[in-house]
């Protein structure tokens, strides 16, 4: 039910400390994936709170891309394996979701037969149909993902993380909730603003259909139809 993404500063206390602001929101279990650009990764989920989740990780799960997710389940139960970030089956690409993917079951069988599920989840056939589009087609990341978002209807916020490009997160809005904060040398996505303002008070606000490539000091937007588009940033003039 919440989102955290940063891309170009230590991400594992920003993810966190911008899921614990968004405990209000209710949830069921969370999640968090981090990559050092190292060549190291991490991934942790927890049933229950938060609290659980850090319990769970070790001091040296560190990075400077992280995602993290905050789950009230609506398509599978309220597990470990349900919760995000889901991967892709090569362990290519991470994803979390807010939302609601409608013509889940159809992108399943129509392609999808065959392979293996780690979770009852709606957001895992988004993962798993970006891994296959790129490798079967050798898309890039970002491109196969733009051919998924053509694909799936429903409502969503996703970031994607791609682990062979490890300082990009791709993200993309429909009917869910989602801001992009920017900062000095990094930048953070959120399903609130007021979760992440003890890093930034500058926000896009994007637009239904949007999808983004964002590294620490770059933003690419483009609109449903695929056009480059720009949008303006606001300051968020509240304390937090
Ligand atoms: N539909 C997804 C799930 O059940 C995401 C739910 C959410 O927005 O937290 O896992």
């Amino acid at each position: 039910c919440g989102i955290v993404g940063v891309v170009g500063k230590p991400a594992r206390e920003v993810v966190l400390n911008g899921l614990k602001n968004l405990e209000y929101r209710g949830y069921d279990s969370a999640g968090i994936y981090l990559n050092d650009l190292q060549g190291h990764e991490f991934l942790t989920k927890a049933v229950g709170r938060i609290s659980n989740l850090e319990e769970k990780m070790t001091p040296d799960e560190q990075g400077t891309t992280g995602i993290g997710h905050t789950r009230w389940a609506t398509h599978g139960h309220p597990t470990e394996a349900n919760a995000h970030p889901h991967y892709s089956a090569d362990g290519r690409f991470y994803l979390v979701h807010n939302g609601v993917i409608e013509n889940y079951a159809d992108l399943k069988e129509k392609y999808l037969k065959g392979v293996h599920f780690n979770s009852e989840t709606d957001t895992e056939v988004v993962v798993q149909l970006v891994g296959k589009f790129a490798d079967e087609e050798g898309l890039s990341g970002y491109d196969a993902f733009k051919k998924v978002l053509k694909l799936v209807k429903g409502s969503y916020a996703f970031l994607l993380v791609d682990n062979t490009k490890p300082d990009h997160i791709y993200l993309a809005k429909n009917k869910s909730p989602m801001m992009l904060g920017l900062g000095d040398g990094f930048n953070i996505i959120a399903s609130d603003a007021i979760s992440v303002l003890d890093q930034t008070k500058t926000f896009i606000a994007l637009n239904d259909g949007d999808h983004a490539d964002v590294t620490k000091d770059s933003i690419e937007i483009e609109d449903v139809d695929g056009n480059k588009v720009e949008r303006e940033s606001h300051e968020l003039d509240i304390d937090p």
